[in-house]
């Protein structure tokens, strides 16, 4: 496979675009060489700018459930865009995504719609201190909610100290008030209450993992957290960016029937056009502005372009037996994976939930902890994602991100692409 153009092309953006991206994993660090510039999307299949043809697993990392330019989504903007491409005015369309995904989101009374998950993560965050009156913040290690300054932190030294900034930036002032716990471990998140429970606005988690590869919460860690949050009076906030309307109609909550009070979308909410949103109980939403003291707003929000496409997205999937279809696809993807690793005598673990995937080279029994992620073979994984690139299957650029199955992968793309992976692990060190 030749790639001429991505190689020029990567050298010219480098000029005027540092690392010559617009967000750092498109750089392909995580696994060295350089990143294949890409130009026509359509169902589970991308074309370079070579003209290399690739079965896709990164759907834009989530929107793209539907498959690339889906005709349904593609005429819904198109027709929207010869209307106007926005006012900054209320439109009916932007009431048609409220209700609909408050009918489909079983927790949400109210939502806002913003422009990006981060945006999401942060109002949510924001809104949540306003409304406890409190500062600090619960998150999971391995978890990833944007690139806001209070979630841009780790576990300071010691089990149950206050966070340290991971970037330059954020002030060390903001950042102690966030505290990192291991995911899947409610006693962490018990004896940390017991400490500051009455000091902590939230929590936020991603109630499956897609950051650190996939991890699948544990039985009782969600009800857990539930739990702990209705004691101390803490908002729970479900970060579903990646899993709503990925891993069920109604997002992780719906799967494993845990209500958190505020739940963060983004991805397939806005089919492919920058779109995020927020929202939850009547109760605390009210609590934002114009109703309420807590300040949020956004020029672009609810666009009506993006709001086409994400409606035009979301109707796909309200169609009958969609999420069956997708979590056999990719059980079946996953588990031919497992078979054929077996087989060459590779150690390899398979994380699976409808839609989303994790493969580690690991032999570990189970990978449901951060360390145990961590703890997988990163330079196998390297190898294995650039023998499968050869070979025309394009997979996150990263040990430590999901994948995902879209509702048009075909059975021809399945087995291809186990075929692809057969090839790999008959060579792979
Ligand atoms: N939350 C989660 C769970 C995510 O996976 C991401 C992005 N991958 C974000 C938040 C941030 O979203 P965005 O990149 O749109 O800002």
């Amino acid at each position: 496979m030749r790639h001429e153009q991505s190689h020029a092309l990567f050298q010219q953006a480098q000029a005027h675009i540092p690392g010559g991206v617009n967000s750092p994993v498109r750089a392909f660090r995580g696994v060295g060489g350089e990143p294949v510039f890409f130009e026509r999307g359509e169902g589970a299949h991308l074309w370079d700018v070579d003209g290399n043809r690739y079965i896709d697993y990164v759907a834009s990392w989530g929107p793209m459930i539907n498959g690339h330019n889906h005709p349904d989504v593609v005429r819904a903007v198109q027709e929207q865009a010869a209307r106007s491409l926005g006012f900054g005015a209320p439109t009916a369309i932007e009431v048609e995504m409220a209700d609909t995904l408050c009918r489909l989101v079983p927790s949400m009374d109210k939502v806002r719609m913003v422009s990006s998950g981060t945006e999401a993560t942060m109002s949510a965050i924001r809104l949540a201190r306003g409304y406890t009156g409190r500062d600090k913040l619960v998150k999971f290690e391995g978890c990833y909610h944007g690139h806001a300054d209070s979630l841009l932190v780790k576990a300071g030294s010691g089990a149950l100290t206050l966070g340290v900034p991971t970037s330059p930036g954020v002030p060390a002032d903001l950042a102690q008030h966030t505290i990192n716990l291991p995911y899947n471990d409610l006693a962490a998140v018990e004896a940390c209450f017991a400490q500051f429970g009455y000091d902590i606005a939230a929590i936020i988690v991603e109630p499956i993992a897609g950051n650190m590869n996939c991890v699948p919460p544990e039985r009782g860690f969600l009800e857990g957290l539930r739990a702990i949050c209705d004691h101390y009076e803490s908002v729970l906030i479900f970060d579903e960016v990646m899993t709503g309307f990925r891993v069920a109609l109604g997002g992780a909550q719906a799967l494993y029937g845990v209500t958190p009070d505020l739940t963060t979308l983004g991805k397939v909410v806005g089919g492919g056009l920058p779109v995020g949103a927020f929202g939850g109980r009547a109760e605390i939403m009210d609590y934002i502005a114009p109703l309420g003291p807590v300040y949020q707003a956004g020029t672009l929000s609810g666009n009506p372009v993006a709001m086409a496409a994400g409606l035009a997205n979301l109707r796909l999937l309200e169609q009958r037996g969609v999420y069956e279809d997708l979590a056999e696809k990719t059980l079946a993807l996953s588990e031919g994976m497992q078979t054929l690793a077996e087989a060459a005598g590779i150690p390899f673990r398979i994380n699976v939930v409808p839609g989303m995937f994790g493969w580690f080279f690991t032999d570990q029994p189970k990978v449901s902890r951060y360390e145990e992620v961590m703890a997988s073979n990163v330079d196998r994984f390297r190898r294995f994602f650039h023998g499968m690139l050869e070979r025309g299957v394009y997979l996150a650029p990263s040990a430590f991100e999901a994948g995902f199955v879209s509702t048009v992968h075909s059975t021809a793309d399945i087995d291809a692409t186990l075929a692809a992976a057969e090839a790999v692990f008959a060579n792979l060190e």
